[in-house]
């Protein structure tokens, strides 16, 4: 079995609040040890590498990744391709993920029914590059809920799946499940994304089409996402174990009060970034601030900052990333949630990188106890070389060139060749 010592490396563990310098042996598929300050580990058959001072952390967790979404400018257009083109854009998308240092991604809707399938079979099988993944389902909506854009006899592509009715949601969800969906996503809020039909803080979903969706999946041992704005959606999530809340906008001081009571059965995820970029920098395509306020998105930005900062303050546990694969906050910039978390929300540094990194690897893993998104022996080998302390500095996460290595089972994604200031240095 292969071993590599990571010598010389700063250590972001995954849980704590600073970095420590150490060595790392990764054997196989996992971390087999970690000396800290002061020690070392055996160098015999390993192969070494000599990281030059370099930050080593876990891989990051996308628990919120539209990998099929297409950089669109509205939701009717994320999907609308030919699946031919369409496979090949969520191929290339994955491979991005990947590139950035998203190790792992829970897949929060497909853009087509069968595309986060594929891409997940091929990564499994090693024939094409991009993080784990947990397929996603489309989205599940009802009726003119969000991401059903049509009008009679005017159809529109859909990333939905449009359902009415217990029976119906059923059905759906047990298609899905055949198909090899790993998670089920379902639409129990509006969104200013479908102003004017229907608002983020109401539920078009009746509590029988919710109990149906979440009986049949958590019956079948699958995972389920809700895009949940409304405080009666996130009410819902709690009463029919939705272990990913999407949003929670507009949870009340109460429901903040019964979710922080059951917080270890439930991630949130706010997917900020589709509020905060949307109403400030996409102008260029046509929504001003003065626009984002009118269909709602300026209200939802407001409201999401003071929900998240509450939550955070009752240790509810809240996860970066989600929403990107639109024009104004497109693939392979991710990373930037990280800096929103601290300037909006008010997290540390390194309570956010946690939260993308061992909390996200928890999330990921789900019931099956796998270890992930730690940098602790025992767990899998999905690691990152950084170029810097990302504590100081979270926008280094942001630079391909500042993620100077991308080890994900245990084999290189990218390989290292060095520290930049160490490259400047030999080229002297
Ligand atoms: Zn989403």
């Amino acid at each position: 079995m292969a071993r590599i010592l990571f010598t010389n490396v700063m250590i972001f563990e995954g849980t704590q609040e600073k970095l420590q310098p150490g060595e790392v042996l990764v054997q196989g598929n996992r971390i087999a040890a970690v000396a800290g300050p002061g020690e070392s580990l055996p160098r015999e058959g390993c192969e070494v590498i000599d990281a030059g001072g370099a930050t080593l952390m876990p891989g990051m967790v996308n628990t919120h990744c539209h990998l099929t979404y297409n950089n669109g400018t509205t939701v009717a257009e994320l999907t609308a391709l030919p699946v031919e083109e369409h496979v090949l854009l969520s191929m290339h998308n994955a491979k991005l993920a990947l590139d950035m240092g998203f190790t792992a991604a829970l897949g929060a809707a497909s853009a087509k029914p069968r595309l986060d399938i594929v891409i997940r079979n091929e990564i499994n099988k090693g024939k094409i590059p991009g993080p784990r993944l947990l397929a996603g389902s489309p989205e599940l909506t009802v009726t003119g809920g969000l991401a059903d854009d049509n009008k009679l006899e005017v159809k529109h592509p859909s990333i939905s799946i449009i359902c009415d009715g217990a029976e119906e949601f059923r059905k759906t969800v047990r298609m899905l499940i055949r198909e090899g969906c790993d998670v089920i996503k379902f639409n129990n809020s509006g969104d200013s994304f479908c102003f004017p039909r229907m608002a983020a803080y109401d539920n078009p979903m009746t509590e029988e089409e919710v109990a149906a969706v979440c009986n049949t999946t958590n019956n079948i041992g699958k995972r389920l996402a809700a895009h949940a704005h409304a405080d009666s959606s996130v009410r819902q999530c709690m009463k029919y174990d939705v272990e990913f809340i999407f949003h929670a906008t507009f949870a009340t001081d109460e429901t903040i009060e019964q979710l922080e009571k059951v917080k270890h059965k439930h991630w949130v995820s706010p997917a900020i970034a589709a509020r905060y970029n949307t109403t400030h920098e996409a102008a260029d395509w046509g929504i001003t601030t003065d626009v984002a306020e009118m269909i709602g998105n300026k209200r939802e930005l407001e409201m999401g900052i003071q929900t998240m900062t509450k939550m955070r303050k009752a240790g509810i546990r809240v996860l970066p990333f989600g929403d990107y694969g639109f024009a104004w906050l497109p693939h392979g910039t991710e990373a930037r949630d990280l800096e929103h978390f601290v300037n909006l929300f008010g997290y540390q540094p390194w309570e956010v990188l946690r939260a993308a990194t061992a909390w996200g690897g928890e999330a990921w893993a789900g019931r099956s106890g796998e270890k992930m998104g730690r940098v602790a022996p025992g767990y899998l080998a999905d690691i990152l070389l950084v170029d810097g302390n990302p504590l100081l500095d979270l926008s280094l996460l942001q630079d391909r060139n500042a993620i100077l290595a991308i080890m994900k089972d245990g084999s290189f994604h990218k390989p290292f060749a060095g520290r930049a200031a160490a490259m400047a240095v030999a080229a002297e």
